[in-house]
């Protein structure tokens, strides 16, 4: 019999995350803060992080050790199935192995309670008792809201206001959870007021959301802020993901030669890419893509340089891959992927060209969901579909060259949630937008000059 999932018991649960930022032969330059343009420094940031996570976001230390109190909780869905996509390699008639790691198994159907589990951990730890976040899609708020729930943290999510509406079942699931949802721009802050000022049918953007979060949590004592993505200890957070293939590839006796994640501010991609490229720092060959939309083409047709994470200007600068924080993406379905900028770490690796990009439009990225789920069954999240495109890609150019390559994608979540999104997809009511870049041009030229 052949074997599909490679499995690990929860003993193989890795203990430690793993900090790429010891490895990197550049280290990616200081975040800025967004007054005085200085480095920003931990105390710059206490007003809205725990200490623990600031502690994280500044370390080269190769090694951090993940808490007890976390690796309970990651046992109710980790180590997270490795599948061998034998159904998927015959139909393509591809001689390439490619395995997916399934993050779609936690309670939220994607891998952000990797990163939302400890971070609730450590605020609840340092007394905190409220978290504000924002939301695209609603897979972060989802994510924060259970990991609040079951550390005893409320949970406030404004939520980009066209996810919010698209999406009612996402809000639901947060509410379920105990979460209170706002719909952003909101009335409920200032800078939510300031953007309906300025546009009253404004639908909202994960900037905006940003800055809503990032005001309620500098104005409350009792309230921190938390991101779902971009930052470096979220990024860190996420190495369990490429841990436990490492792992579970070492049990087939197996090592890819290109690992392939989809990317919107980068964590998913630095979970599952990460432990791989410290082998591949280490003169190991391998190729790590990261894959994005057309509608928003960060590392594709962005610039490397300082720019904020939020549209109102309120968080530090960092110095990444951005298409201008005020950049309002085109309403596609991979809601998930619409940042308009990438993690620190990710657009360093990039710019130091140890890893690759590209960007597809919808309507291949859901001709591969189709083709997923017609032969191993998920139904896939759009974002992860992205992966999933690239990957059938790579295993088709393999057939064209005759070669026998090992494929490895992070399948970040399920799209049970998303079936609007594939409704519209068989009405044929997808389009295929590609950011002009007149539009690029100007938001980049607003970008303060370092
Ligand atoms: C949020 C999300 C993404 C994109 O976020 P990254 O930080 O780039 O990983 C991708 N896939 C799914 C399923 C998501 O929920």
């Amino acid at each position: 019999m052949q074997q599909t999932k490679i499995v690990l018991p929860d003993r193989d649960i890795p203990k430690k995350w793993y900090n790429i930022m010891a490895d990197m032969p550049n280290k990616p330059k200081p975040p800025l803060h967004p007054g005085t343009k200085q480095p920003a420094g931990p105390d710059d940031l206490t007003p809205i992080f725990p200490m623990d996570l600031i502690l994280q976001e500044v370390s080269t230390d190769r090694w951090i050790d993940i808490p007890e109190e976390v690796l309970d909780i990651y046992t109710l869905w980790r180590p997270a199935p490795l599948f061998r996509a034998h159904r998927l390699e015959a139909a393509l008639k591809t001689p390439a192995k490619i395995y997916y790691k399934y993050e779609g198994v936690s309670p939220a159907g994607s891998h952000k309670p990797n990163t939302s589990i400890p971070q609730a951990y450590y605020n609840k730890k340092s007394g905190i008792k409220r978290i504000a976040t924002e939301t695209g899609a609603g897979q972060w708020g989802s994510a924060i809201a259970l990991a609040g729930k079951l550390f005893g943290l409320e949970v406030t999510v404004y939520m980009v206001k066209i996810s919010f509406s698209q999406k009612p079942y996402r809000r639901v699931m947060m509410e379920t959870w105990g979460a209170t949802v706002h719909a952003s721009p909101s009335n409920v802050t200032n800078s939510g007021r300031k953007f309906l000022e300025q546009d009253p049918d404004s639908p909202g953007s994960l900037g905006i959301a940003i800055s809503e979060a990032v005001e309620d949590a500098a104005t409350h004592d009792d309230t921190n802020y938390a991101l779902g993505s971009v930052l470096n200890h979220v990024c860190l957070h996420q190495t369990v993901i490429g841990l436990e293939a490492k792992q579970q590839l070492e049990l087939v006796g197996d090592y890819p030669d290109i690992v392939i994640g989809c990317c919107g501010g980068g964590s998913n991609f630095a979970g599952i890419s990460f432990p791989f490229i410290h082998d591949k720092i280490n003169g190991r060959q391998l190729r790590a893509i990261a894959v994005e939309p057309s509608s928003c083409p960060t590392l594709t047709k962005g610039e490397f340089r300082y720019d904020y994470g939020d549209s109102a200007g309120l968080t530090p600068l960092m110095s990444m891959y951005t298409l201008g924080h005020d950049f309002i993406p085109s309403g596609i379905h991979a809601g998930g992927l619409r940042y308009h900028g990438d993690s620190a770490l990710v657009s360093q690796l990039y710019h130091d060209k140890l890893i690759e990009a590209r960007a597809y439009t919808q309507t291949p990225v859901f001709e591969a969901a189709l083709l997923f789920s017609g032969t191993e069954g998920i139904i896939p999240a759009p974002e992860s579909s992205h992966a999933i495109r690239a990957a059938i890609d790579e295993a088709l150019l393999c057939k064209e060259e005759g070669k026998q390559k090992t494929i490895l994608f992070n399948l970040s979540g399920h799209g049970y949630l998303d079936l609007q999104a594939y409704a519209d997809y068989k009405e044929g009511k997808l389009i295929d937008h590609e950011h002009p870049e007149e539009e690029i041009r100007k938001a980049l030229e607003k970008l303060p000059v370092i």
